[in-house]
């Protein structure tokens, strides 16, 4: 595959899309985004192909030059097929992904999971390169991890290894949509953290959060970490739960998988220290009472991704610039 010079990665998001060109060298060459049209797929689907068309051109190129195009979408997916499955944020079921873009863009296209496009960007373009193993674990609107092992993606048979936003953590707690009371997903995502933060107020909590919520009819995720920040007792509290919880999620990959690497990604992985802090004290607090964590565990280990957003566009033009068994653990 030394004959490509060019493919496009694509990170497609429930509110936004994100593409870019990368190159052989795995240089992001050209890079754009724009809004998701949700509701309709056919819709969904040509803005997908604009954001391809919209970064070949801001790379200066015409898609003559494109040998392939690469893509994270999230929800189920089905590589072999083409076909995303079933994504609860883009609001589609069996969605013919691959066949609409490539007769639209007259390009091959290759499909995966977001979250593991990813895992896959860490792996080989990340901190993840020259480690004979890596977990990522994404911590945003939603929570999930995703095992690498010598550049090679676990899947599972049915794509969903690592779920662990779906392990319950509390089951006394709040309602998942997944149907389980007290998934991770459920207490420690950026809406679980807000939906924590405005029950403590129902309870009858003093906190400065309240006047946010009389102000503005509702409380982010924000609100809470800048509330926190600024001294609150109720916020900080709500913030340092979260990181033990995301602390027990972190040890439990430890535990499964004993990783050469724990890449933290997603919108709370990069909040500021606080969130990351907490994790590492509550690693730090377990270790101290486990041998088994004491030896898997190492501040180094646990590290937040330095590719940011731009790991899901390099995991998808991993799709198409490597051999698919040089992608996937099984099959
Ligand atoms: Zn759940």
């Amino acid at each position: 595959m030394s004959e490509i010079r060019f493919v496009v990665g694509v990170d497609v998001g429930g509110t936004k899309i994100a593409a870019a060109v990368v190159d052989g060298q795995r240089r992001l060459l050209g890079r754009v985004q724009r809004p998701t049209e949700v509701g309709d797929t056919a819709r969904t689907l040509a803005s997908i192909a604009d954001a391809v068309r919209q970064a070949v051109r801001a790379a200066s190129l015409t898609l003559a030059d494109i040998a392939a195009v690469g893509l994270g979408i999230p929800g189920q997916v089905d590589p072999v097929a083409g076909v995303g499955r079933n994504s609860v944020n883009l609001g589609w079921r069996d969605a013919p992904v691959r066949a609409f873009l490539e007769a639209e863009l007259g390009v091959r296209c290759a499909i995966e999971n977001d979250v593991s496009v990813a895992a896959l960007g860490e792996s080989h373009a990340g901190v993840g390169r020259g480690l004979p193993s890596l977990v990522y674990l994404i911590m945003g609107t939603g929570i999930a991890a995703r095992v690498v092992i010598d550049g090679r993606l676990y899947r599972g048979v049915n794509g969903l290894a690592g779920e662990i936003g779906h392990l319950v953590f509390d089951p006394d707690g709040p309602l998942c949509k997944c149907g389980r009371r007290g998934c991770l997903e459920a207490i420690a995502s950026g809406p679980g953290i807000a939906a924590r933060a405005r029950e403590g107020l129902a309870a009858g909590r003093r906190s400065a959060l309240r006047d946010v919520l009389v102000r503005t009819g509702a409380l982010t995720t924000h609100d809470v970490f800048a509330t926190a920040d600024a001294g609150d007792a109720w916020a900080g509290e709500v913030l340092a739960q979260t990181s033990r919880y995301l602390g027990q999620a972190v040890a439990t990959l430890l535990m499964l998988f004993d990783p050469a690497a724990v890449v933290l990604g997603g919108g709370l992985a990069h909040s500021g220290p606080r969130l990351i802090q907490g994790i590492h004290a509550e690693l730090a607090r377990q270790a101290e009472t486990s041998l088994v964590l004491r030896e898997q565990y190492r501040p180094d280990k646990v590290v937040v991704s330095p590719l940011g957003d731009d790991a899901a566009l390099l995991g998808a033009a991993a799709l198409v610039l490597s051999e698919r068994k040089q992608l996937y653990q099984e099959g």
